[in-house]
This record gives C-alpha cells, sequence and structure tokens, in this order.
C-alpha cells in the first residue's frame, strides 16, 4: 500500500499551517465559542436555533467519513487478511509473525478494557447530560435500542448463524439500518475475511485483476478520508462547539478523563507490554531499544501516519538496531497496515468509553465481539490520520451504541491519533527484533552470511 498516501493528509496546508495546528485551532475556536454561548445566552431556544446552523457543518463531516466505512472495510480488511495469509506461505516464521500479532494485539485491547473498566471515564456524566446526548441522538438510539432488543431476544446460535452472510451485498446495503436483523457489518467482516484467506490461498496470477480493484479502491477512499481530514479543523469547531454550548464546560472534564485513560493505557503498553517482550522474550535491553526507535516514535507522534513513518522505520530498524533488511522490510511493511496495536486499544477503549457515556450495558458477549473486533481492526485499519474513525463507527453500530456518537470524541481524536500511531510503530519494530532473535535461521542474509544483528 502506498507509503505517500498518509503522508500527504498531513502535508497539505493551508496558509502555511499545518493540519493539525488547524484542527488544535478549531478545538478551540469551538470550546470558545460554546462558553460563551453557554454563559450569555440563557434561553434554550435561542440556544438551540444557533446549534442548529451550525450543525450541518459537523455533520456533513462526520457523512464523509461514514460513506467511506463499506468501501474501506472491503478493500483493507481483504488485503490485509490476503497480505497475513501470504505470510503464512513463508512457513514458520509467517505463522509466527501472524501469532504474535494476534496475540499482543489482543493483550492491547485487553489493556485497554481493563483501564476503561477501572476508571469508567463516560460514568462522569451528570444525568442531566447523559439525558441531553440521549435526545441529541435519540433517533439513532432508539433505532438502536429497538434493534439492540431484537438481537437479545435471539439465541446466541442464531446470532453467530447470521455472522455468515446470505446476501453479502444485503449487509452492505442495510449495514446502517437499525432495524436490520442480519448480520449488517459483521457479516460483511466475516465476508472479507474468507475473501481474503481465499485470495491468498488461489494462485496469485488468477486474482490479480481483483487484488488491483482493491487496491485502487483502497487508494481511492484514503484520499476521500483525506478530503475528509481537511474539513477536520470546521467539523471538530462545529463538534465542540454544539457539545459545550448545549451541556456545559462539564463535558470537557469527561473528554479529560477519557483523553488521560487512553494516554495511560497507551503507555502501559509501549512501557510495559514491550519491555517485557523485548527483556524476556526477545532477550535485548528495552533502554537501548526505546533509545534507538527514538526518530521513529518522534515521525509518528508527527504524521500520525504508520505508513508514512515507514521509511524512518525501517532506517532505523536496519541501521541502529541492526535488523537485517530482509526481516526488517517484511516484517515492518506488512506491520505498518497489519499490526497496529495503538489502534487497536484505542478503538476498545473509545467503543466502552461511547457505550458508558449513552448507558448501554455491553454484556459479556458483546464485549468479547468488541474485542474480536478491535483484534480484526488492528489487522484492517489504514495507516494514515484518521484511519481508526470509520472502523470505530462500525463497531459502535455493531454493538448498538449510536455511530454518530463519535461526534463526542471527535474533537480530541487527532491529538489522540499521535499518541497511539506511536504505538503502532514501536510495536512493530518490536515484533521485527522479536521476529529476528526467535528465529536465527532468519539471520541468514541473502548472500549467505549470518547477520550482525546485536545491541551494543
Ligand atoms: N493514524 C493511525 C496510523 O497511521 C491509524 C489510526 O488509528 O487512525 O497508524
Amino acid at each position: 500500500m502506498d507509503i505517500e498516501q498518509g503522508n500527504e493528509v498531513s502535508r497539505k496546508s493551508f496558509l502555511n499551517i499545518s493540519l493539525h495546528t488547524r484542527i488544535l485551532l478549531g478545538m478551540l475556536l469551538g470550546v470558545a465559542a460554546g462558553l460563551i454561548v453557554r454563559s450569555n445566552v440563557t434561553d434554550p431556544e435561542t440556544i438551540e436555533t444557533i446549534i442548529s446552523y451550525v450543525k450541518p457543518i459537523g455533520d456533513i463531516f462526520l457523512r464523509m467519513i461514514f460513506m467511506m466505512v463499506i468501501p474501506l472495510l472491503l478493500s483493507a480488511l481483504i488485503l490485509g487478511i490476503s497480505d497475513l495469509g501470504d505470510l503464512s506461505k513463508v512457513g514458520r516464521i509467517g505463522l509466527r509473525m501472524l501469532m504474535y500479532t494476534i496475540v499482543v494485539t489482543g493483550v492491547s485491547v485487553g489493556i485497554g478494557f481493563a483501564a476503561v473498566t477501572l476508571f469508567q471515564p463516560g460514568a462522569g456524566l451528570g444525568a442531566s447530560q447523559r439525558e441531553y446526548l440521549e435526545t441529541r441522538f435519540s433517533e439513532q438510539a432508539e433505532q438502536v435500542s429497538a434493534n439492540a432488543a431484537s438481537v437479545h431476544g435471539r439465541s446466541v446460535m442464531e446470532v453467530l448463524v447470521n455472522i455468515v452472510p446470505k446476501n453479502p451485498i444485503e449487509d452492505m446495503a442495510r449495514a446502517f439500518d437499525p432495524s436490520y436483523t442480519g448480520g449488517g457489518l459483521l457479516a460483511i467482516m466475516f465476508f472479507s475475511l474468507i475473501v481474503g484467506l481465499a485470495m491468498s490461498a488461489s494462485p496469485a496470477d488468477k486474482v490479480k485483476p481483483l487484488r488491483d480493484v482493491l487496491e485502487a479502491l483502497y487508494v481511492i477512499v484514503m484520499k476521500v478520508i483525506g478530503y475528509a481530514m481537511q474539513l477536520a479543523p470546521f467539523g471538530v469547531a462545529a463538534l465542540l462547539f454544539i457539545l459545550v454550548a448545549s451541556i456545559g464546560g462539564e463535558i470537557l472534564v469527561v473528554l479529560l478523563r477519557y483523553v488521560l485513560v487512553v494516554v495511560g493505557a497507551l503507555a502501559f503498553h509501549q512501557f510495559i507490554t514491550y519491555s517485557i517482550i523485548l527483556k524476556w522474550v526477545a532477550k535485548v535491553s528495552p533502554r537501548w531499544f526505546f533509545k534507538s526507535v527514538a526518530p521513529v516514535m518522534a515521525t509518528a507522534f508527527s504524521t500520525s501516519s504508520s505508513n508514512a513513518t515507514l521509511p524512518t522505520a525501517i532506517d532505523v530498524t536496519i541501521n541502529r538496531l541492526k535488523v537485517p533488511r530482509s526481516i526488517a522490510n517484511f516484517v515492518l511493511t506488512i506491520g505498518s497496515t497489519a499490526n497496529q496495536n495503538g489502534t487497536a486499544l484505542y478503538e476498545g477503549i473509545t467503543v466502552l468509553f461511547l457505550a458508558q457515556c449513552f448507558n448501554v450495558d455491553l454484556s459479556w458477549a458483546s464485549q468479547v465481539l468488541v474485542l474480536v473486533m478491535c483484534v480484526l481492526a488492528g489487522i484492517g485499519t489504514a495507516g494514515v490520520p484518521g484511519g481508526s474513525l470509520p472502523v470505530i463507527m462500525l463497531i459502535l453500530i455493531s454493538v448498538g451504541v449510536p455511530g454518530e456518537s463519535i461526534a463526542l470524541i471527535y474533537g480530541v481524536d487527532r491529538l489522540l491519533d499521535m499518541c497511539r500511531t506511536v504505538l503502532n510503530v514501536t510495536g512493530d519494530i518490536t515484533a521485527a527484533v522479536y521476529i529476528q532473535k526467535r528465529f536465527p535461521l532468519m539471520d541468514a542474509q541473502p548472500d549467505g552470511k549470518a547477520s550482525e544483528f546485536q545491541q551494543p
């Protein structure tokens, strides 16, 4: 997949101000305007009228993302799974990389779940604020809860059987229709999974035309997400204005708690889980590792894109960590889209947080579903700024939380994107070091010499 795509999204600027600075300005503007309205206008009807003028800006922005959910899901997941499937053809190493990705991504989502359960950031909403949110999203919430009720009325077997689509086109067409009781987005995920696996098991020359079409679709989807990101400063300003003007400054405290929980969980996985893997499994010094990868972390933080960080990551992994080129290229290229621990962790926390805000009580089964979807999302989310957003909508809808509720966190998403991308790329490099150390067979260079992988 094209490394340039992510770059392009973050490089574009208006009046020479970078996109993330514009988003930050949008955030500040939205909050400030919301607070001003809140403290100067006492009549709720007038506030509603002002909001009705601002709302379309936020809605258009969200719709731009919504419309790309299905094309993105199809292209990214089929390609991601078929890449991983191809991996297993590489033999023992490929299978190990696959297992590593699934286990470590699962651990990262588990950490996110533990953090959100422990600190309950969404529970801080007052009754009146929650009531407002429920009214604001009432239409979607009502339909979703009607659907959830009908889901609860079904046996586990029925729900499982529905995941296998009878007619995937119907599931695509009705994926956002809350009254639809078929498999919906889950069924499309299943469909993509099977197609991806079948694609990797078929002769490459025969499936090339479809792969090319999917690659092209993926590139176009990324472009459109790039366009949506250009609207982000306005979208963020509008969404935050609406929230603060209608709920008041208290919502900012809840958001701050959510941000702290996400950043804390990301830092835990980054410095504790990876240190354990590095020290006990790969047997290298975590200190040396983190010192060496600091430039990669800085690049990931400033671009918010694993794809854009790939060249720096490959360079540091080969030249500083002395991992052989063959392993670095192989693991990091696949990892930049298929091994996204930070993204999976973030998506898990966000879905549980929004469920808390909307008082949606997720059963154990739904939580396991979220976990599985987040692990899959870690494989299928595009390594570009904002790549997570369509996927979060998808998971929210699947477990009965209105997809539009993402508006609540959008204002802080960019900041969290910078942080989770750091984890994504550090995770890829950790995987490369792990593979290198555990599989000395791959030490052999194409010229037959042993690699010089070592730590000082
Ligand atoms: N920005 C992330 C990355 O490129 C993807 C995401 O979580 O939005 O790794």
